[in-house]
């Protein structure tokens, strides 16, 4: 019998990069999505037969059970989530429903099934707010100061009671940024990267951005979800951080970008008052020590060469 896995969030990045990364080992994969089964989801084209999408409202709690019921997964890996901070900034009840509720209702579903299935549950460093440690681990305290944190802290917090109290293989990974071709369209890599090969393809002239001084934990999204099925194959279930522990500004990612399509950045960059996040935390570096430990998981690819294959992907695209 092939290994089965049940992956919310799987027309999503992580999700999608999971599901291929899960079937080229033999599992078959499950998939929730929201909306329609018609809706074109270009990553997920051509993983044929093994692939298997449900679609369920993560709200509403009959139907979570009976989906997960039905799949009876060996691995489930929650991945769905109103992930944008200023989307969740715009509609925080919407984003408490969706984050919160949704967890609650497949930690209670799994937990029914006859043989309980393991849980892996992407958090995210947005939990620690402003900390005061650098770099932040799974020891620092959980102070988020933005309703996306707020959402994701209150979904680690069950996830642990769910592991601590009733006993389930449940795991928060505490995702520092990851990135990709697949990214987001309003994250700001995406953005950046898309704006120098459209620039340089001269279908854009400007790029108007926030805070240029902003610097981030990058790390690459394919190197993430394979630390988010090893935590699952450990002996015992824990958090873990994964990141890279590097720090790079926003300035620094339009050099090797803008470099990349051989323009200087400073031509093209309007900083714009109305971008800069009044709740943005900043400093956010993780500590993956304990992933490479238990787990012998390790960020490697070069920051730069993440972001010059973004826009390389951009401009194909173009
Ligand atoms: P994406 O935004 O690319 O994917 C999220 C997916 O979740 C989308 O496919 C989306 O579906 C789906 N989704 C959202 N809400 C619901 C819902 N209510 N019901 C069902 N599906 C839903 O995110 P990533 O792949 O980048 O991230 C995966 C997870 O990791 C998220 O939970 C995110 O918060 C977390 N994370 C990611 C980080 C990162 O840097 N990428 C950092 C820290 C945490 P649809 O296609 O319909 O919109």
């Amino acid at each position: 019998m092939k290994p089965r896995a049940l992956i919310t969030g799987i027309g999503g990045q992580d999700g999608s990069y999971l599901a291929e990364f899960l079937i080229a080992r033999n599992y078959e994969v499950h998939g929730l999505v929201r909306d329609s089964m018609n809706k074109p989801r270009l990553h997920l084209a051509g993983l044929g037969e093994a692939l298997t999408l449900h679609r369920a409202d993560l709200g509403d709690s009959n139907a979570v059970g009976a989906l997960v019921a039905s799949a009876a997964p060996q691995e489930i890996y929650h991945l769905a989530a109103q992930s944008h901070v200023a989307d969740a900034e715009r509609d925080p009840t919407d984003t408490l429903r969706q984050n919160v509720l949704g967890t609650l209702n497949l930690l209670e579903a799994a937990r029914r099934l006859p043989v309980v299935p393991r849980f892996f549950h992407a958090s995210t460093a947005q939990i620690f707010g402003q900390p005061s440690q650098q770099p932040q681990d799974e020891t620092t305290p959980i102070r988020p100061i933005n309703r996306y944190g707020q959402s994701k802290a209150l979904s680690t917090e069950l996830v642990r009671t769910w592991r601590e109290a009733f006993g389930m293989f449940a795991v928060n990974g505490i995702l520092f940024n990851h990135e990709s071709p697949r990214r987001g369209l309003g994250f700001v890599t995406t953005k950046i990267c898309r704006a120098a090969a459209a620039i340089r393809a001269g279908h854009q002239q400007e790029l108007k951005l926030g805070n240029l001084a902003a610097v981030r934990d990058w790390g690459d999204a394919r190197e993430f979800i394979v630390g988010f099925w090893q935590s699952l194959q450990a002996p015992q279930a824990a958090d873990y951080v994964f990141a890279t522990g590097q720090l790079h500004s926003v300035e620094n990612l339009l050099e090797i970008a803008f470099g990349a399509v051989q323009l200087d950045w400073r031509k093209h960059v309007v900083v714009d008052q109305n971008l800069l996040r009044t709740t943005d935390p900043n400093q956010l570096v993780g500590n993956p020590a304990k992933a490479a430990r238990d787990l012998g998981w390790v960020a490697r690819k070069p920051f730069a060469e993440l972001i010059r294959e973004m826009v390389y992907a951009a401009g194909a695209e173009a």
